[in-house]
């Protein structure tokens, strides 16, 4: 055992004899490996269906261990669905940790429609295309090369962090944070989530101003099924009990949304910004309830008789309500307005709405430090999204969850996720390392 005298630590405590500070890390080094390595894992394809992450986990596993995190690998589901759970020791481990949450699936692609292949990570004037790039492998390895850098650098974090790469979260989660939150909780559980969510962007939330969005709270997703039933007869001679024409006449008034009391995020995310939202299908959508009308399905025979007035037809409804919604009223709402005995609407599956996480808290001013350090001009906001992310199913189990991409992003750019489109700019990809190095050594 080594001794050290008293003396000696009287003399290094009157000459502030302290720990060295750690080096900067060597930025360049880091940009370019983390370019290599986001092209080595866009090529690994953990599309969903089937959603068989195993490739994609023994991938991340693996550029864990090499830095010294070890990393535990959960086989979930039938098609090898897996996901994967490290930790890096903090300062002060009797705080809960923060969870770094990102997935490992991609939605699946049509090929034919691509400019790039999907799968091949092609660069080109300074981003790179292909599925997963901004959903959300590029944000898990922002998160884990942070993660990394920090772990190379000897600095411990302000408390335990947690990576947390799932499989299925483009389905719902089911083998993958649903069946983590029900089989493992112990492992992930947490004080704080990052997650993906929101950005930041020069145009999307405000025309010429940079706004940093993080997201505090999601809509909830509602999927309905309304089905109107007819007289099945000869296309020849019209009848007014014509299912089809029936539910046209219900999907007009069923759509025909009341117009919603604005969300208090939404409210507060105007008053930081200080102007109007920018307008655009984005901000249009956090703003109110919405409705897509996402399939029609009706005919009878296969191909489809064009001669035969068919006995049902049905369609499908993306309903996307604010927080607070009250799911049940706003069905019974939309069957008043139809107010028609021949047409149902059911649930497809029910919404989950654990309310917006507080952004009063300390992970949240070391994201706005950090945030504001790469990008001193920037507003940062709390903010709703539109669409589902894990996070919901987090904050329903208590853990205060931010969706952070700390990227500026533009509306071809954020908006190319799931499409043919889909591809990430690499300085920006590069800058959020940054940032997130930044959030992990500050205080939280
Ligand atoms: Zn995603």
């Amino acid at each position: 055992m080594k001794r050290v005298s008293l003396f000696a630590l009287a003399v290094m405590a009157l000459l502030g004899a302290s720990p060295a500070p750690a080096a900067e890390p060597d930025w360049d080094q880091i940009d370019k490996s983390a370019v290599d390595l986001l092209q080595r894992y866009i090529r690994i394809e953990s599309i969903d269906p089937p959603a068989n992450t195993a490739e994609a986990a023994n991938f991340v596993k693996h550029f864990l261990e090499e830095n010294g995190i070890a990393a535990k690998l959960y086989a979930s589901g039938p098609s090898g669905q897996t996901n994967l759970v490290a930790r890096v020791a903090g300062r002060d481990r009797s705080k809960k940790p923060l969870l770094l949450l990102n997935h490992l699936d991609v939605v699946p692609v049509d090929r034919k429609a691509w400019k790039f292949d999907p799968f091949g990570a092609v660069i080109k004037n300074g981003e790179m295309w292909g599925r997963g790039t901004m959903d959300m492998k590029g944000i898990g390895i922002e998160q884990m090369m942070a993660l990394a850098t920090l772990k190379r650098a000897g600095i411990a974090p302000a408390r335990d962090v947690v990576i947390l790469s799932t499989a299925d979260e483009e389905n719902n989660g089911t083998y993958g944070i649903r069946w983590m939150i029900d089989n493992h909780f112990a492992d992930i559980d947490a004080e704080y989530v990052l997650d993906e969510g929101g950005f930041g962007t020069r145009s999307i939330l405000a025309a010429d101003k940079l706004v940093f969005g993080i997201e505090v709270g999601e809509k909830q997703t509602l999927w309905l099924r309304v089905r109107a039933k007819g007289t099945a007869a000869h296309g020849s001679q019209p009848i007014p009990d014509n299912a089809n024409v029936t539910l046209l006449t219900a999907l007009g008034k069923a759509m025909a949304l009341p117009r919603a009391e604005p969300h208090p995020v939404v409210a507060e995310m105007i008053r930081n910004i200080g102007a109007p939202l920018a307008a655009n299908k984005y901000t249009a959508a956090i703003q109110v309830n919405t409705v897509s009308l996402t399939t029609l399905t009706a005919g009878v025979g296969s191909p489809v008789k064009v001669n035969v007035i068919p006995s049902v037809s049905e369609a499908t409804l993306d309903c996307r309500l604010l927080p607070g919604v009250n799911a049940p009223e706003f069905i019974s709402d939309m069957k008043a307005r139809i107010n028609d005995p021949r047409v149902s609407v059911e649930m497809i599956n029910p919404p989950e709405d654990p309310g917006p996480s507080s952004s009063r808290t300390p992970l949240f001013e070391a994201m706005r430090r950090a945030i504001l350090k790469s990008h001193p001009d920037a507003i940062v906001t709390p903010m709703l999204v539109p669409h589902g992310t894990d996070s919901n199913k987090l904050r329903a189990k208590g853990l205060i969850a931010y969706g952070f991409t700390p990227m500026v992003l533009d509306l071809s750019t954020a908006g190319s996720m799931h499409s043919d489109q889909e591809h990430i700019p690499i300085a920006e990809f590069q800058k959020g390392i940054r940032i997130f190095y930044d959030v992990l050594t500050g205080d939280f």
